[in-house]
């Protein structure tokens, strides 16, 4: 029997770089997994295009920054598939400037899409799995929420309230058989970051001890652990996975 069978795991923001990653790999350690998309168009082709590598995943629409569409997709995934055991807070978005220049604009979408969506979106599913006595909540922070980032307050102070959201829960939950832990990865070779120009990157290569940039399969790979039974004494912990950048 696979890992995760049995399971139904939730990915908000599956259709990314590295929530694609983590779709596949708790698929293929056979749990069912729904991806939260924001928009339509290009979460149809996502899906098209993995059904045709078999991969069959679910998606349902849903804008993690608003409570509200978190509560009707809650109800859309518990009236289809019974509810959430694995719960990946990976949605996110950044919009970088520096502190003289950031505008509220700047701050609030960041800190919505970031941060209040982990309020969103678990405060729909810790419950079930409290009663259950079985939850994994897997939250997507960053190494730039551990050290801070020049023209990054918005974004650093969502991903490092991101882990004491996970360090609270945690302590909440553990009795409870439902587990609560962060995961900060370095920079990883996803679409965006392949964008960045190349002599860019390269002075970003040139700082990480490791000499290249992350894979998206080897957060994919922490987060299928975390949500293993394996994983069951691991709770409240921020795991780096940053090719030796920062450490701590
Ligand atoms: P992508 O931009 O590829 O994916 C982000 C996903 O979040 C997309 O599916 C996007 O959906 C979704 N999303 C954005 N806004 C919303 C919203 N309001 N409601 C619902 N979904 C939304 O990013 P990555 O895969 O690179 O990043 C995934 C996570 O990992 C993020 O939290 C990021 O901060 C974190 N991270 C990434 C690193 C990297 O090097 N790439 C390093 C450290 C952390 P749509 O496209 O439909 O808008």
């Amino acid at each position: 029997m696979k890992a995760l069978e049995g399971k139904v795991a939730l990915v908000t923001g599956g259709t990314g770089g590295i929530g694609t990653a983590i779709c596949i790999k708790l698929a293929d350690a056979g749990a069912k997994v729904v991806s939260t998309y924001n928009h339509e168009e290009q979460a149809r082709e996502w899906q098209s295009r993995h059904a045709a590598m078999g991969h069959e995943f679910v998606i349902t629409r849903c804008d993690v920054s608003s409570y509200d569409d978190c509560v009707a997709m809650a109800d859309r995934v518990k009236a289809d598939h019974g509810g959430v055991d694995i719960l990946v807070n990976n949605a996110g978005i950044t919009k970088d400037g520096t502190f003289r220049k950031m505008t509220p604009d700047q701050w609030n979408a960041v800190i919505d899409v970031n941060l209040s969506s982990v309020f969103n979106v678990t405060r729909q599913f810790v419950d079930a799995m409290t009663d259950k006595g079985w939850g994994r909540v897997i939250n997507i922070s960053s190494i730039n929420g551990q050290k801070g980032q020049f023209g990054q307050t918005n974004y650093a102070a969502a991903k490092a309230g991101m882990h004491g959201f996970t360090m609270s829960l945690a302590q909440e939950t553990a009795r409870k058989g439902v587990t609560v832990n962060s995961i900060s990865p370095g920079y990883i070779a996803t679409e965006m970051v392949m964008a960045v120009p190349e002599d860019v990157r390269a002075k970003i290569i040139a700082g990480i001890p490791m000499g290249r940039l992350g894979k998206p399969e080897e957060i994919a790979a922490l987060v299928a652990f975390l949500a293993s039974d394996d994983a069951a004494f691991i709770t409240g912990a921020n795991i780096a996975a940053n090719g030796g950048q920062h450490m701590m």
